[in-house]
This record gives C-alpha cells, sequence and structure tokens, in this order.
C-alpha cells in the first residue's frame, strides 16, 4: 500500500486513482495504474505498508498491552514504481 506523509501538515493519507491532497494542500499524489502511482509536493515523503503484515497485524489485534507491530517503510526516492513529478 503506497501512502505519502507531507512534513509541513503531517497528514498521512492513502492513495487512490483520483488525485488526494493533504490538509496544507502542499503533498498529492494518485494512482496512474493498478501499480504505478506518482506524487509530488516540497514537502512529500513517500511511504508504504507491507499488505501482509497489516492483515496480520489487524488480525491479531490485541485487547490490552502493548499494540500489533506491522512493516512500514520510507520508499527510496528512486522508486520506478512510485515517481516523482516535480510540479510548478
Ligand atoms: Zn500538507
Amino acid at each position: 500500500m503506497k501512502l505519502l506523509l507531507c512534513k509541513k501538515c503531517n497528514h498521512i493519507f492513502s492513495l487512490a486513482s483520483q488525485e488526494r491532497i493533504c490538509e496544507c494542500n502542499a503533498t498529492k499524489g494518485r494512482y496512474i495504474d493498478e501499480i504505478n502511482a506518482v506524487y509530488s509536493g516540497e514537502f512529500v515523503v513517500p511511504l508504504g505498508f507491507t499488505n501482509t503484515s497489516l492483515l496480520n497485524a489487524i488480525k491479531n489485534q490485541p485487547q490490552t498491552g502493548l499494540g500489533e507491530l506491522f512493516t512500514a517503510f520510507v520508499i527510496p526516492k528512486d522508486c520506478s514504481t512510485f515517481i516523482y513529478e516535480k510540479n510548478d
């Protein structure tokens, strides 16, 4: 799952085929097909959740105590399926 973090407003949001924009309008992105996505903005950080680990964490959600960990990662600046577009 591809997501974007805006370092200006701290909004984190997942992408869809329709363009999504952070709360301060500085960061935006969208899927261009099933796998590939584009994003832009001066304060943007591309993020990924490992889908299988997220699903496992949801399945194993504890009733109390510590939360169940899952894998999230910062996507490299050069990524063939998540492409930074320099606008403006
Ligand atoms: Zn923002």
